[in-house]
């Protein structure tokens, strides 16, 4: 690409996205798909070797066919790893293989990935299919929230990245239990314990908030905090305000759990299950409320439709672009050769198959047959012209109600208008 357009973080998780489905896609006829994982910290030349000797012991794999594809395979990614004195930040994934397509065709498809976060494992596998999860998790991973479990004598907190649970730390009080020793005045005792409380209150909230403010764009990923444990224990904490103020005002809510060491994350997870599934969607969501609203005050400002969005876009009317993330869709342009006339359409290429299993069609000035100039994804297309005229681009998932009905009822295109048009 020669004029990289800055993406924001939704269409970089949309094109990672993308990418992984596709490679899911991919089969092989043979177990004949290899995946290769390379962590930062591992030495080229150890995977290079490694996959020599892979090589060599293909001479035991007893189909012809399968032998020939991982072969070749593997000396597309010897040539490819050239390139790489040592790993990039994040490691890469490399994905190559003799891919199936639709009828009887293959091709060798070899993808590297430079994942969006650091890969901690190292992998070599040949399979029928690529192995796609340890990428598959990043993408989970697009909020954080924070976890705190506690009771009066012990607590543990961490962090929620996507569905992978990540334990931090823990403490544990010198809060005397319930009962008194013999002689103690029962007031006295009262005091202790109330000012042992607090003091590992203060504990708590000073460590889990330093763990949770040290995280990476706190103020954008940190979406809130999580309290777990018995009554009224948690709700004394939050009364307390013990957390730092940021975090304080990042409560999402307390949820009874019975553990209150490592395993009560797990459980404060699960427990909170409904409210996390809220909290991801719910910018999105405002988008689409705002639109939805317009489109029933019927002030002309709500519009959707390919068609309708291509000619506000042009004229710059676009405020905000709504896109979903569920469009698979390609632009074409084609161009006569003999005439040079061109035409542009919009197409679905299905999964298996490629945009050359898209016919073309024929040129209506001189009927010779039309040529494809160039294939772009919808998303990226729309969103370019969208840049040009500066309007806000946001791409809607459809794990939430209003978000899925962007995608079925308004063919997954839609904008809130600057002003009335009549497109
Ligand atoms: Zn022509």
């Amino acid at each position: 690409m020669t004029e990289e357009v800055e993406m924001d973080d939704a269409r970089k998780r949309y094109e990672f996205k993308k990418t992984l489905e596709k490679l899911e896609s991919g089969e092989g006829s043979g177990t004949e798909l290899i995946t290769l994982y390379i962590p930062p910290d591992k030495q080229i030349y150890d995977v290079t070797n490694q996959l020599k000797d892979e090589f060599g012991q293909c001479a035991n794999i007893k189909s012809k066919q399968t032998r020939t594809n991982v072969q070749s395979a593997i000396s597309s990614i010897l040539s490819r790893l050239k390139y790489y004195k040592r790993p990039p930040a994040n490691g890469i994934a490399v994905f190559c293989g003799t891919v199936q397509l639709y009828g009887d065709r293959t091709y060798l498809q070899c993808t590297i990935i430079e994942p969006p976060e650091p890969l901690n494992l190292y992998m070599y596998r040949c399979s029928s299919k690529f192995e796609l999860e340890p990428l598959m998790q990043m993408l989970e991973e697009k909020y954080v929230y924070g976890l705190l479990v506690l009771d009066k004598r012990e607590a543990y907190w961490g962090f929620l990245r996507g569905n992978r649970i990540e334990p931090m730390g823990g403490a544990n009080s010198t809060v005397p239990g319930k009962m008194r020793k013999g002689g103690q005045s029962a007031a006295r005792f009262g005091r202790l314990r109330e000012i042992a409380i607090d003091e590992f209150y203060t504990k708590i909230g000073e460590r889990a908030s330093a763990i949770y403010l040290a995280e990476k764009d706190f103020f954008e990923r940190f979406k809130g905090v999580l309290i777990g444990g018995p009554s009224p224990t948690k709700e004394e904490f939050e009364k307390g305000n013990y957390l730092h103020h940021e975090v304080q005002k990042r409560i999402i809510g307390l949820f009874d759990v019975a553990y209150t060491n490592e395993d009560g994350l797990a459980e404060l997870v699960d427990a909170a299950k409904d409210a996390l599934k809220g909290m991801t969607v719910i910018e999105e969501k405002e988008f689409m409320d705002r639109f939805l609203k317009e489109l029933v005050k019927d002030a002309g400002v709500a519009a959707y439709g390919e068609e309708s969005i291509r000619k506000n876009l042009e004229i710059g009317a676009v405020d905000t672009l709504l896109l979903s993330a569920s469009l698979r869709k390609s632009r074409l342009r084609m161009k006569c050769q003999s005439c040079g006339y061109t035409e542009e359409k919009t197409v679905t290429i299905p999964p298996g198959k490629t945009v050359r299993d898209i016919p073309l069609g024929n040129c209506p000035k001189c009927s010779a047959p039309l040529v494809l100039e160039e294939e772009v994804d919808i998303i990226d297309e729309l969103a370019k012209i969208a840049d040009q005229s500066s309007a806000k681009v946001e791409l809607i998932s459809d794990d939430f109600e209003e978000g899925s009905i962007l995608y079925t009822a308004f063919g997954g295109i839609a904008a809130i208008l600057r002003y009335r048009t009549g497109y």
